[in-house]
C-alpha cells in the first residue's frame, strides 16, 4: 500500500507567516488535513506530521517520515513575501528538479493552476531540511501567498477544490492504491450485530468536488461500465458494480486496470 506522509507546515509555538492575524500554521493544517481525507479514500496509506497545533522542527518532521517509512513526503505551506502583496500564485519546491519529485511537483502545479492560480513552477531548495533530510521523495507546495488578499480569498473559498487538486497531483504520480485491504464491516443495531448483506464495490475515485465525479461516472458510462455516485463522509464517490462475490469485484477491477483506471475495492 503507498504510503504518503503528509505535513501540515509549521505549528505550536512556530507560526509560520503571519499576515494581519492570520497564521500559516493554521491554514497548512486545513489544508493538510483536507488533502489526506481525499487521498485515504483513494486507497492511500497517510501519516501526518501532525494532526493539531503542536510544534516539530523541520527535522524531526522529515524523522517522522523516514521512521514511517513513507513512499512520498508532501509537504504544506503558505508563502509570503517581505513586502506583503507584491506576489500571488503557487509554487512547488524540491530538493532538485529531478525524478519522481519533480514529476509530482508540476503535477500538483498543474492541478492547481487549473483553478485560476498563477503557477510559478517548480523551484528547487536544496538547503530546506524537511526536503534534504527525508528519505522518499518530497514535495513542499507553496499554496497560494498569505500576505495576498485575492489568494487568501480563494484560498479560504475553495479549500476543497485546492485540496482535490493537491490530491489529485499526487494520485497522478502514485496511482491510487490497489492493495488496500478490505476490512469487514459490522453493522450493530441496538447494541447486538447484525447480519446485513455485504457488497463489493470497485471504488475508481472519489472527489470533494460533484462535477469532477460526473465527469468520471460519464466516461465509464461511455465505455460500457455500469456505475454510481455515493454521497459519503464528504466525498462524492464514483463506484462500479456492488458484487456479493469477491471475484466479481476482482473481475470488474482487472478489467478497469487494463482500460487504464486506478481502482480499490472496497465495501463501503
Ligand atoms: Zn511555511
Amino acid at each position: 500500500m503507498t504510503r504518503v506522509v503528509i505535513d501540515a507546515g509549521h505549528g505550536g509555538r512556530d507560526p509560520g507567516a503571519v499576515y494581519k492575524g492570520r497564521q500559516e500554521k493554521d491554514d497548512t493544517l486545513d489544508l493538510a488535513l483536507a488533502v489526506g481525507e481525499i487521498l485515504k479514500d483513494n486507497g492511500i496509506d497517510v501519516v501526518y506530521t501532525r494532526t493539531e497545533d503542536v510544534y516539530d522542527s523541520p527535522s524531526q518532521k522529515a524523522n517522522i517520515a523516514n521512521e514511517a517509512d513513507a513512499d512520498y513526503l508532501v509537504s504544506i505551506h503558505r508563502n509570503a513575501m517581505p513586502n506583503p502583496g507584491t506576489a500571488t500564485g503557487i509554487e512547488t519546491l524540491v530538493y532538485e528538479d529531478s525524478g519522481v519529485r519533480a514529476k509530482m511537483a508540476r503535477d500538483i502545479n498543474t492541478e492547481l493552476e487549473k483553478l485560476g492560480f498563477k503557477n510559478r513552477g517548480v523551484i528547487e531548495r536544496p538547503n530546506l531540511t524537511v526536503l534534504k533530510r527525508s528519505n522518499m521523495p518530497a514535495v513542499l507546495v507553496e499554496a497560494g501567498f498569505i500576505d495576498n488578499e485575492l489568494d487568501n480569498k480563494k484560498f479560504d473559498d475553495q479549500l476543497d477544490e485546492i485540496a482535490q487538486a493537491i490530491a489529485n497531483g499526487i494520485l497522478k504520480t502514485t496511482g491510487r492504491d490497489n492493495s488496500a485491504e478490505i476490512e469487514p464491516e459490522e453493522e450493530v443495531s441496538n447494541g447486538k450485530p447484525v447480519s446485513t448483506p455485504k457488497f463489493y464495490r470497485v471504488q475508481v475515485g472519489a472527489y470533494k468536488n460533484r462535477n469532477l465525479a460526473n465527469a468520471l461516472s460519464k466516461q465509464l458510462s461511455n465505455e460500457g461500465i455500469p456505475n454510481f455516485i455515493t454521497f459519503r463522509d464528504g466525498l462524492y464517490k464514483v463506484q462500479a458494480g456492488a458484487f456479493s462475490q469477491l471475484d466479481n469485484a476482482v473481475r470488474m477491477e482487472q478489467r478497469l486496470r487494463r482500460m487504464g483506471y486506478s481502482t480499490y475495492i472496497t465495501t463501503r
